[in-house]
């Protein structure tokens, strides 16, 4: 199977990484050419725009920022699906609105392309060792032809209905995220404030009922201000703003969302864009 990679981000360049070390023919393609170079190294093509890395592919998987990033290169100029041949498969795995999933899932079909909405729980760890997993919209055929592709990069794929259900659980699922480390940054801040010991802290809450996964590593990140990007934070903020979004649409009023973006927001205009989500309990150190 020919599988191409639009994006070799943290995310992007362990999936195609794995896809190369179990036999799939890949080619990568990543706008800052210069992130190519690891991947080429493993033996992948890597083509010059998202047409060349698209024409010939059975299946192209975009791993990009957001939706104006999606966009812009699956319909832009050198764009990705004006390229593909007529029964490949165009994998939508990026955090993006559900607007723009059905938005593009659309063009796609307009276009005698299949498409998936594919994006994914896990980090760069992951990633990088392929048990991420999977949350699949769309249509059943489709998702059984794109399964072994999906399989060499995931420990676990969840089918969960047509298109967009993918995205809707993916920002459902975000959306706890964002607010968990949120809270979590307030938390051990509060902990160190009052002069408890803040390891035994947050070995109490890592043990108890708060103890979710997500919070026993990024708070140990915190403690060892562990800031190596997994998680850039103004991709949480943006996932938190689509979550909001969505909500909104299903008559929710996301208002604890608001409150945990307004953090991540806040962490970037401090100079903690480039670093991992974690960094946010540093305001509150401040
Ligand atoms: P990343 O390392 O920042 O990668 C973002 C990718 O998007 C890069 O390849 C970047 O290209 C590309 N990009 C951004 N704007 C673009 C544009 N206008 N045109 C073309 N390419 C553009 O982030 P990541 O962590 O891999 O995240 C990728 C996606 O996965 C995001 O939607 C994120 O929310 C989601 N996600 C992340 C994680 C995680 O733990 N990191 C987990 C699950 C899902 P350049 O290199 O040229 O900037």
């Amino acid at each position: 199977m020919k599988v191409s990679v639009l994006g070799l981000g943290i995310m992007g360049a362990g999936m195609a990484g794995q896809l190369v070390a179990k036999g799939f023919e890949v080619t990568g393609w990543n706008r800052n050419p210069a992130k190519g170079a690891s991947l080429a190294r493993m033996g992948a093509r890597i083509a010059t725009t998202p047409a060349e890395a698209a024409g010939g592919a059975d299946l192209v998987i975009a791993m990009l920022a957001d939706d104006d990033a999606s966009r812009s290169v699956w319909l832009g100029e050198g764009g990705a699906l004006g390229a593909m041949r007529r029964d490949a498969i165009a994998v939508e795995s990026s955090t993006l609105t559900i607007d723009w999933v059905r938005e593009l899932a659309a063009a796609a079909q307009s276009r005698g392309v299949g498409f998936l909405d594919a994006p994914v729980t896990g980090s760069k760890a992951q990633a990088e060792s392929g048990m991420l997993s999977f949350l699949v919209g769309g249509p059943v055929d489709l998702f059984e032809r794109a399964k072994p592709a999906l399989t060499a990069m995931s420990g676990s794929i969840a089918h969960l209905g047509p298109t967009g259900s993918g995205a809707t659980m993916k920002l459902i699922n975000n959306f706890l995220c964002g607010v968990q480390v949120a809270s979590l940054a307030e938390a051990l801040a509060m902990a160190e404030r009052s002069g408890l010991d803040a390891r035994q802290a947050a070995a109490v809450l890592g043990a108890g009922s708060p103890g979710s996964p997500l919070v026993k590593i990024v708070a140990q990140r915190m403690l060892d201000r562990a800031y190596e990007p997994n998680f850039f934070v103004p991709l949480m903020a943006k996932d938190l703003a689509y979550a909001r979004q969505a909500f909104a649409r299903a008559g929710i009023d996301l208002r604890s969302a608001d409150i945990a973006r307004e953090a991540f927001l806040a962490a970037e205009r401090a100079g903690f864009g480039e670093q991992d989500i974690a960094s946010i309990v540093e305001l509150l150190r401040r």
